[in-house]
């Protein structure tokens, strides 16, 4: 082993600590509803993106391990080769048919998606317009594929048809990319204001769903069919690990589309295809979101339960008035960091996020809702946090509660 790997790697980490941005893994086991145990102690989890509560859902895991027992728990090879199992295509037909297009490609992850269809659809001699606010993945998938980027303030459309306007002739191919929902404030992209502009100036659109999927718009079936554009985005891609419960991402889209991508995207090509059994339980989580919309229901009447108790002790969200992301803005990383470590303390679990998640001076904590909360949960954190936050950061009880 190389002392000096290990001493140069130190001196960096060592930054990261007086940063105040060092991070350890906790260990989180048996969820159920929203219920988990985080290292040995049972908690309540108002941290994770299993928005319908499915990720714990009985039936999701009876359909995979009566899977199990048919057939490998492995692809074992990748799906071009000798991992294509039938329950691919049959999963890849039902999210064609889920988001309302003619294919689906599935990729092992959303991060995957997105690094290899972007880099397949754009490179040197084209553009991408990418709101400041989009996803990680999005920003390193725009990197992989060499192509020049341009970032507009979040949703701001006019800024974007500026550069629209301005870039005329100067590229190949231009496509415009964006997140559905946005993962730090809860809040939409107008995508019914896109098309348009997209169509206007020639450029090809495409939606990271990642967060909508599932939940937003008739049946779950997005952010774009909420706008009433879903056959109007070129390139949609959602997640699987997020509302649905399982695993993996897709991009849906024409079948000239998905063809192509099987050709080109990298990252569907040089990896193992996903466990047949994650498929069969997918399969199983989207019939669910279709047969039980009392679960996007409830989230949303839990979102709005939430947000009028903390409107009630003078800390009102921030964001959409709605949504089931919701961000309390603290600004200060230590005073975010301690605020996170006495809820966890009290039981509950919430994103205690800081830069470089999101800019300086930012740091908030992020609650996100599940179908599977319970009133008696949501009220019980609300009391928590009215009582943290007035020991910990007294300046941000801003006003006492309305008689
Ligand atoms: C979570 C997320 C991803 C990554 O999806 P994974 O399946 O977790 O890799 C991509 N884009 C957005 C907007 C996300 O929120």
């Amino acid at each position: 082993m190389s002392q000096s790997l290990d001493s140069a790697l130190t001196k960096d980490l060592d930054v990261l600590t007086h940063a105040r941005m060092r991070r350890t893994l906790r260990g989180t086991a048996h969820r159920a509803e929203a219920r988990i145990v985080v290292d040995g102690v049972p908690a309540v989890d108002f941290s994770s993106n299993d928005y319908l509560g499915l990720a714990g859902d009985p039936r999701l895991a009876e359909a995979a391990t009566a899977y199990l027992h048919e057939d490998a728990t492995g692809a074992a090879a990748a799906r071009l080769l000798s991992g294509n199992h039938p329950l691919h295509t049959t999963l890849e037909r039902a999210l064609a048919e889920f988001k309302g297009t003619e294919a689906a490609l599935m990729f092992s992850s959303g991060y995957m998606a997105n690094i290899g269809a972007i880099p397949a659809l754009i490179g040197r001699r084209d553009v991408m317009y990418a709101d400041t606010l989009n996803h990680a993945s999005l920003i390193d998938a725009a990197r992989l594929s060499r192509a020049e980027v341009r970032t507009f303030p979040h949703c701001d459309l006019s800024a974007l048809r500026t550069m629209l306007r301005d870039d005329a002739g100067k590229f190949r191919r231009r496509l415009i990319v964006v997140d559905g929902m946005f993962s730090m404030d809860g809040d939409l992209f107008p995508l019914d204001e896109l098309v348009p502009l997209a169509r206007e100036f020639d450029a090809w659109t495409y939606v990271d769903d990642a967060h909508g999927t599932g939940v937003i718009g008739p049946d779950g079936r997005g952010t774009a069919a909420h706008f009433g554009v879903e056959r109007e985005i070129d390139v949609l891609m959602g997640t699987l690990g997020k509302a649905l419960g399982t695993s993996g991402a897709f991009v849906a889209g024409s079948a000239t589309l998905i063809e192509f991508l099987l050709h080109r995207a990298r990252s569907f090509i040089f990896t193992t295809g996903t466990p047949p059994a994650l498929a069969a339980a997918t399969l199983r989580a989207l019939d669910i979101v279709r047969d039980e919309p009392w679960r996007r229901e409830k989230l949303h009447d839990n979102a709005r339960h939430i947000r009028r108790k903390l409107a009630d002790i003078g800390r009102p969200a921030n964001g959409l008035s709605d949504s089931y992301v919701v961000p309390v803005l603290i600004g200060d990383t230590d005073a975010t960091m301690r605020v996170g470590q006495r809820l966890r303390d009290a039981g509950y679990v919430i994103g205690a996020i800081r830069p470089p998640t999101v800019p300086l001076g930012t740091s908030r904590l992020r609650i996100t809702m599940s179908s599977a909360h319970t009133p008696e949960q949501i009220d019980g954190l609300v009391t928590a946090l009215e009582m943290v936050l007035r020991e910990e950061v007294p300046e941000l009880v801003a006003t006492s509660p309305q008689p």
